[in-house]
């Protein structure tokens, strides 16, 4: 297990004889914008590769526009045995759920990452906490490579890097310069930004009173510099799509009373996921990882089998 550099990631992508490039689970616009430029440039380069990810069976609605789709396969029909593996946005192992086997029958293993808390699962690890999103890495991976990014690739890679970043709020010098060199390739922006986060269907809006109209403010919690949070139950979710329940921490984060917003997602299963965000003091990187998740300082989760009211007490104590 080590760090490795742009160079020797670059390395044994080119030298591979076949690769599997495995995305997150309830996959979002960076673990797949990473996934599919990097399957691209591979199928250009003649190398067989597949793209996956072990949940859930259909690729978001929301990115079914983006380049390299005919690059997924079924979580089911990963090959068993490949050259080399590579995961993409993943923080640990248990980000690749059911296909998290996979790592022990690769010859290599790659992780391409940003988060904070990545846990170096790969024998390789190319890790940038300071990169915006993964898609950022991959981008710098291309220059390394010589890969000329065309508006595919682009497509792909701005599609992570709007989402990331919150639509260009969370940025750093550098951000909108790569903005830049993606748009000028001719890539729709708005297009693409308005298919990912600003498209939802009409039963969004009753599903945002219900769950928005029971949020809790807790002023005493994170020492005094409030949390709060909103509970979506499996009853309000219906046939919404995960884009329609990911948008609502966006809402919950924006309370001016509270360093941290939450939201408890209930799955089909009554287990639950929890999305973290806070603004300046606290990280929610570390809650998180405590709690047997992760991420990164500003926006992390984890998972939890408790009742909601069970939840909400363990993430209080833990923020403190
Ligand atoms: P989101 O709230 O958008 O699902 O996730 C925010 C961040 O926390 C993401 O960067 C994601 O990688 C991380 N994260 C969310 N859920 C989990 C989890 O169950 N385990 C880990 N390790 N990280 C998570
Ligand atoms: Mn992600
Ligand atoms: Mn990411």
């Amino acid at each position: 297990r080590h760090e490795v550099f742009l160079p020797q990631a670059v390395a044994v992508l080119e030298n591979a004889t076949s690769v599997t490039i495995l995305c997150h689970v309830q996959p979002d616009a960076d673990t797949i914008g990473s996934g599919l430029a990097l399957a691209l440039v591979l199928e250009r380069k003649g190398i067989p590769v597949q793209v996956a990810f072990g949940a859930p069976d259909e690729l978001p609605e929301s990115m079914r526009e983006l380049p390299g789709t005919h690059l997924l396969v079924p979580a089911d029909q990963v090959r068993r045995n490949v050259d080399l593996l590579v995961t993409v946005d993943c923080g640990s192992a248990g980000r690749l759920g059911k296909l998290a086997g996979r790592l022990a029958n690769a010859g290599e293993t790659l992780v391409i990452d940003h988060h904070r808390s990545n846990t170096r699962f790969g024998r390789m690890n190319l890790i940038d906490e300071s990169a915006e999103s993964t898609t950022a890495v991959v981008a710098q991976m291309f220059d390394v490579w010589g890969v000329d990014i065309d508006a595919d690739l682009a497509h792909c890679l701005y599609a992570g890097l709007v989402t990331d970043t919150g639509s260009f709020r969370w940025v750093q010098p550098g951000t909108h310069t790569l903005a830049e060199r993606l748009l000028a390739t001719g890539i729709d922006g708005a297009r693409i930004a308005r298919r990912l986060l600003d498209t939802h269907p009409f039963g969004w809006l009753p599903m945002l009173s219900s769950v928005l109209g029971s949020a809790t403010l807790v002023p005493e919690a994170a020492g005094g510099r409030g949390l709060v949070y909103a509970v979506i139950r499996q009853a309000y979710v219906g046939d919404l799509r995960s884009e329609e329940i990911e948008s609502v921490i966006d809402i919950v984060r924006t309370t001016s009373e509270a360093e941290v917003a939450a939201v408890l997602k209930e799955a089909v299963d009554g287990t639950w996921s929890v999305s973290l965000r806070s603004k300046s003091d606290v990280d929610v990187s570390v809650v998180a990882g405590y709690l047997g998740g992760g991420g990164h300082r500003f926006a992390a989760g984890y998972t939890a089998v408790n009742s909601a009211d069970e939840i909400v007490n363990s993430l209080v104590e833990s923020l403190g």
